[in-house]
């Protein structure tokens, strides 16, 4: 496959099969010639006992995924199962000697296509319905390099991330029972990373999330009330104001939201109303990958001189089979670093009532890291 990239850069996309009979698919913007090679590992396959059991006072699945007590947490660096397979080393996921970009199934997936039956109630009581966990889970590996981070990739690579984020946003999206798709990366141990190495994760929900049902809501109600797009009206407003944007662009802004909820938070938008990754042309996967690299540049000085700041990165895409016309794809990127040494932790407030604090104002928020990138 063939598929575009900034400043003429081909990507090329190749499949593979892992061991154990997970899917594999190698993006390469540098690599001349993809020799697809064998993965050697004797592994076994893990059975997927995901279920999720709809939370009555809520409205809201949670899935229950038992099996990912046993997944692997914090290896040792020359044990890193997201690194190539170099000679004479032991196997890693990716049986390659070099990559750019990889993609695969989640070995320890919360959501996956073969997920076992289960009996449809809780005790057998009606008020608890349970579903096996259909969907997809890709682990995504933005560069070979075990050292690097997203924010110090060459806008080029950036791009091809962002071709795979599209790529398979499209794919997940045709699995039968995904209903949802999100791309995202938690970067950091104070987050609860697992494996130091870049990468990311997308998730197949088979529901639409309760973050997203509580947007569509919203903009379904602002839509009745004004005709209008609720997001496009907050653009907009946030554009036409300047007091909290960071970076305006020709086909996005960056901003720290009115309402912002996290010490550091800001959100990048498309001005063009976009469903998800799929529906976005060149000219706007070409801004995207030197507007999200900027941003990042900027999140790691937001308290003056460089450190690694923990974050989480959520493409929100709108959901594949209900309220497509309500919203868009945006990013919402935060970190609970509310200063050197300091974190934010949601506590009382936040966990118990999920009503937010934030210790500092979004227009402070903004002032920081537009002053970041000077
Ligand atoms: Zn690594």
């Amino acid at each position: 496959m063939r598929t575009g990239g900034a400043g003429g850069v081909i990507v090329k996309k190749t499949p593979a099969t892992m061991a154990d009979g997970r899917e594999l698919f190698y993006f390469d913007d540098v690599t001349a010639e993809r020799e697809v090679l064998p993965d050697t590992r004797d592994l076994p396959h893990v059975s997927h006992g995901s279920t999720m059991r709809f939370d009555v006072l809520t409205g809201e699945w949670v899935a229950i995924a038992a099996h990912r007590q046993d997944r692997t947490y914090m290896p040792p660096a020359d044990h890193c199962p997201l690194d190539p397979t170099l000679p004479g080393r032991e196997p890693t996921e990716i049986p390659a000697p070099s990559y750019d970009v990889v993609v695969f199934e989640n070995r320890f997936p919360s959501f996956a296509q073969s997920a076992a039956e289960v009996a449809p109630e809780v005790d057998g009581n009606p008020l608890w319905p349970q579903r096996p966990a259909v969907g997809r889970c890709e682990v995504v590996c933005f560069t070979s390099d075990h050292n690097a981070s997203f924010g110090s990739l060459p806008v080029s690579r950036v791009r091809t991330v962002i071709e795979a984020w599209a790529d398979r946003t499209a794919a997940l999206s045709a699995l039968p029972g995904v209903e949802q798709v999100f791309p995202f990366e938690n970067r950091g141990k104070e987050i609860g990373v697992t494996l130091q190495h870049p990468h990311g994760q997308i998730y197949g929900y088979p529901f639409v999330t309760p973050r997203t049902a509580q947007l569509l809501t919203r903009a379904a109600s602002h839509r009745q009330r004004t005709g209008r797009d609720l997001l496009g009206d907050v653009l907009d407003g946030e554009r036409k104001s300047g007091a909290r944007v960071v970076l305006d662009g020709e086909a996005w802004t960056c901003f720290v939201p009115a309402a912002a909820r996290w010490p550091v938070e800001a959100h990048l938008v498309p001005h063009r109303v976009v469903p998800d990754f799929a529906a976005l042309d060149d000219a706007e996967r070409d801004e995207l990958a030197v507007l999200y690299r900027d941003l990042l540049y900027r999140l790691e000085r937001v308290f003056g001189e460089p450190m690694e700041l923990p974050y989480i990165a959520g493409w929100h895409q709108a959901p594949i089979h209900t309220g497509r016309d309500l919203t868009r794809l945006h990013l919402q990127l935060f970190s609970l670093r509310r200063a050197p040494g300091k974190l934010k932790f949601l506590a009382g407030s936040e966990s118990g009532m999920a009503a937010w604090i934030n210790d500092v104002t979004p227009e402070q928020i903004a002032e920081r890291l537009r002053a970041a990138g000077s």
